[in-house]
Parts: C-alpha cells; structure tokens; sequence
C-alpha cells in the first residue's frame, strides 16, 4: 500500500483538532498550524448543544467530553427577571474551552500528529491537501464578546441565558463546577478593564442587579477575555477550499450550536479526505464532497438560527420573546432540536 498523501489544518481550535486526530487514527500524516498555545481561556459560553452522541462516537471524543456538566433546563431572564424555565429535548455538555482544546490537543500529538503552535498560516493560500479551520471569517458585523470564569455562584438552574438592552450573557456551569459568564454586546467606551469590563457592559445594558451579583462572587481573573464577536454568518464557504468549523459557517451563539457544528465539520470532512489522502479520489471531488455535506448538514439551522436571533438583541422583540416563552406558544424545545 502507498504512503498516504499528508493532510495540512490551518487552525487548532475544536474543528482542526477533532479533524486531525481522526485522519492521524488512520494512519494520515497531519500537521496542525495554530497561531495561539494550549492551555487557554477563549470566548465561549462553553455549552454544548446538538451534539449526538454519534458525532463524539465517530470522532472517538467520548472520553473528552464524559466529565462535561449535564445541563437540561436552561433559565431566560429579561432584564433580570427570570422567565419559565424550558427543559431541552436532550442534554447539553457545559466544558470549558481551556480543558476540551488541551485535551484534544494533547491527544493529537500523542496520536503522531505534529502540532505547530504560535504559528499563523496565510489563509489566502489553498493549496491541495490544506484545511481551513481558523475560526470565524474576517467580514463583520462584529460586537463585543466577553467571558469570565466564577466561582460561588448559585444558579437558578445550570444554565441562565439573560437578556439586556442589545445584549445577551449566559451562565453556564462547566465540568469544574464553575460558573462561565459570557456574552456579547454592542460594541461600547469603556474604561474599566478585566472583570470590571463585564460589570461595566452589564450595568450599561440595564442589568445592574445581574452585575452585583457577580460581583460578590469569586472571579478567575486568568479566565477573563474579550474579543471581536460575529454575530453569525449563515454563508457556507464556496467548495473551491474546504473549511470547516466557523471558517465554513458561524451559527449565531445563542443557540450554543457552534461547538457541535464544528464538529460535525470534521465528521462529515473525514472520509472524504481519507479518500483523498488514499488516492482514491482529487482533491477538487473531495472538496466538492465536504461542501455538499455540510451543506445537507447546517442550512436549515443557519437559517433558522438567523431568523431567531434578532429576537435576543432588540428590546421589542426581547419583549416578544418573554411572552412567547412564558406563554408556552413557541414550542422551544423543537426549536432546539432543529439544531442538530
Ligand atoms: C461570544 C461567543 C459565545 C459563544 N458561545 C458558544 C457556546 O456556548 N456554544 C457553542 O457551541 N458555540 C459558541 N460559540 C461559537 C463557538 O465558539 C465557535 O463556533 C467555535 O469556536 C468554532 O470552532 P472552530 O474550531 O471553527 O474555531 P475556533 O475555535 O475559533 O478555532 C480557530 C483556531 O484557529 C486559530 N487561527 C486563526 N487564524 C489562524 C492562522 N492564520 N493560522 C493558524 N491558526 C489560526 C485560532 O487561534 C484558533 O485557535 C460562541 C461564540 C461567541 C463569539
């Protein structure tokens, strides 16, 4: 049997790591490029939903997920009142990006794989045999996110998503039995920095009391960033390249789906690939293949997700969103398994 031809990942988040260590259990030469290091904290709500146990089966990533923090109801509150709690029509994992990324980027270089960190690839280049996997594309609109960990924090139930004037945070708990506070906001002056940022973006946006109480509990001041966040863009990458992860398409965060897409991305790029990587087909058929089934795969809930989402940002439709909730009208629950 001939030697495999060898696999490039641009990008060592959750998409090309979970990619790379499948094609590395078949044996496929993978080099990784990641501009950042392992451990750390990134901006995430770090809650897991819509992804099947399948995914993580055919990926091998249940031993990485089985400490995960089972959450099943989640709590929405308008500006700090809280709404009728939903149960969801499956579990959602609750991990934080600081452990699941070092964990899978422990395994791939255990796996053989060979992992270049504080390296940043040029993503205009695609040469056959290369992935995209660097994370959300560079076209706006872009808001603030923000996201810190805490601990002694009581919740109303695991998982609180709070609603504020062109704002949303969610509190989720992880497998560390901490809370992670994380949100997004429209971009805003402030001069507080750190944990203070937070408070500050919250009291702007009308959740004074949600701010006091984080304030009296117990910040990792390690855990704090902030960055540029998208707010979705349903556009799946042309078929020219293969991406996967946000750099094929970004789901809106409130639905915390962007994890498990991407890795279903990975999923679904892995035999194709393996079938490039054995000769058995071009590079062209297999990213032709890999668009197609992500495309099968995430229209319908990018769809969705964009039409959903101005109901989490505007007041009015924040409004609207509270009474469909306590009303019982929308069912969430389908809702949420559109998602999958
Ligand atoms: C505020 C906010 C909250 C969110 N909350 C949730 C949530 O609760 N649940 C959920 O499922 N999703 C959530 N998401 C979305 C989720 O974070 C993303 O969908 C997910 O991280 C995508 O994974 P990825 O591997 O594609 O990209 P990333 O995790 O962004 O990884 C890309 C990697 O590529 C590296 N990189 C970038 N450019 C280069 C380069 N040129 N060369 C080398 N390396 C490079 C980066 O350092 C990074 O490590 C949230 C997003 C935001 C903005």
């Amino acid at each position: 049997m001939s030697a495999r031809l060898p696999i490039e990942i641009v990008g060592g988040g959750l998409a090309g790591l979970a990619l790379g260590l499948a094609l590395r259990r078949e044996g496929v030469p993978v080099t990784v490029f990641e501009s950042g290091d392992y451990p750390r904290h990134r901006v995430c709500g770090e809650f897991i939903s819509g992804l099947g146990d399948d995914t993580a089966a055919s990926l091998g990533l249940r031993e990485f997920l089985a400490d995960a923090w089972p959450h099943r109801v989640v709590t929405y509150h308008l500006r700090g009142r809280p709404l009728r709690p939903i149960r969801l029509p499956a579990p959602a994992l609750g991990i934080s990006r600081h452990t699941l990324d070092a964990r899978l980027a422990r395994a791939f270089v255990e796996s053989g794989g060979h992992l270049r960190t504080h390296t940043r690839a040029d993503t205009s280049l695609s040469p056959d045999g290369r992935v995209h996997a660097a994370g959300k594309r560079r076209d706006g609109p872009f808001w603030v996110g923000l996201k810190v960990h805490l601990r002694n924090l009581d919740l109303v139930t695991d998982f609180e998503i709070h609603l504020g004037e062109r704002c949303y945070l969610g509190l989720s708990r992880v497998e560390t039995g901490a809370v992670n506070a994380c949100g997004i906001f429209a971009p805003q002056e402030h001069a507080e920095r750190g944990f203070g940022l937070l408070l500050a973006y919250l009291r702007t946006a009308g959740l004074g009391a949600l701010a006091e109480r984080l304030r009296a509990a117990d910040p990792d001041p390690g855990s704090f960033c902030v960055t540029a966040a998208p707010l979705g863009d349903r556009r799946i990458a042309p078929s020219g390249r293969i991406c996967i992860g946000d750099a094929c398409a970004s789901i809106p965060p409130f639905t915390g789906n962007g994890l498990a897409m991407a890795l279903q991305g990975a999923e679904s790029a892995a035999g194709p690939l393996l079938a490039y990587c054995s000769r058995d087909s071009s590079w062209g058929e297999a990213a032709r293949e890999v668009a197609s089934a992500q495309r099968a795969r995430f229209s319908r809930r990018l769809m969705a997700a964009s039409l959903i989402h101005p109901f989490f940002l505007g007041t009015w439709q924040q409004s609207c969103l509270a009474a469909f909730i306590n009303s019982r009208i929308v069912p969430f629950g389908a809702l949420y398994s559109v998602l999958r």
